[in-house]
């Protein structure tokens, strides 16, 4: 069955949008526009106001992530063994060089931005409006796949992963999928994913910690 991946939080060990908003953006809008997600705002209107707030060079902000972000241990196995597919409301602008970086090469299904010195434009992909949930969401990325092994963090992965029988969760989306009393395994990192998929992977210097 096709292993589908969350990229912000869940391969990456941070949330890649919000640290190059912090870093190159307005951290204030970042803040207010995340306590309007799932409320008044659908989540692509959210992120296109907040990545709005970057006016940056993309070479300037991509060279920060990749100084700074770090993959979740695990995830080159990961890749080598299930093929995963990578859906992400994230860009694949700022996906792709953490991926060279690390001479990973994975499925990535993502947006597109335009990095203008006004600020920066999302362009999102096609994604239908979702009967469940009333807005675009990762259901459609995953509508023509026989079956799928759902893995996640965030709130992106909440209707997505309740269209499943098989999910690894952590962070908010556990939080999530606890109180709705709907099944999930806990992860947090790879080798856990692997580990549980039946794999025999044996993870290196694990217990050194995981930022290196
Ligand atoms: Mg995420
Ligand atoms: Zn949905």
């Amino acid at each position: 069955m096709q292993l589908v991946v969350d990229w912000d939080g869940t391969v990456t060990d941070g949330d890649t949008l919000h640290a190059a908003i912090e870093e190159f953006g307005d951290l204030g809008v970042f803040r207010a526009m995340d306590s309007e997600i799932g409320r008044r705002l659908p989540l692509q209107e959210v992120i296109a106001i907040e990545m709005a707030t970057i006016s940056a060079p993309l070479d300037e902000v991509v060279s920060f992530l990749v100084d700074t972000i770090a993959l979740r241990p695990g995830f080159r196995e990961l890749v080598e063994r299930h093929d995963p597919l990578v859906v992400s409301m994230g860009f694949h602008e700022l996906i792709a060089p953490l991926l060279e970086r690390d001479e990973i090469a994975v499925r990535i299904v993502a947006n597109r931005l335009d990095a203008r010195p006004d600020g920066w434009r999302a362009l999102f992909r096609e994604q239908a409006t979702c009967a469940v949930c009333g807005e675009p969401c990762k259901r459609s990325d995953v509508a023509g796949l026989n079956g799928f092994i759902y893995v996640g963090d965030g709130f992106s992965d909440r209707c997505v992963s309740l269209a499943t029988d098989r999910v690894f969760a952590r962070a908010g989306l556990a939080e999530y999928l606890a109180a709705k009393g709907a099944p999930f395994e806990s992860f947090e990192d790879f080798y856990d994913v692997d580990a549980a998929l039946g794999g025999a992977v044996v993870p290196p210097m694990r217990s050194r910690g995981r930022n290196t």
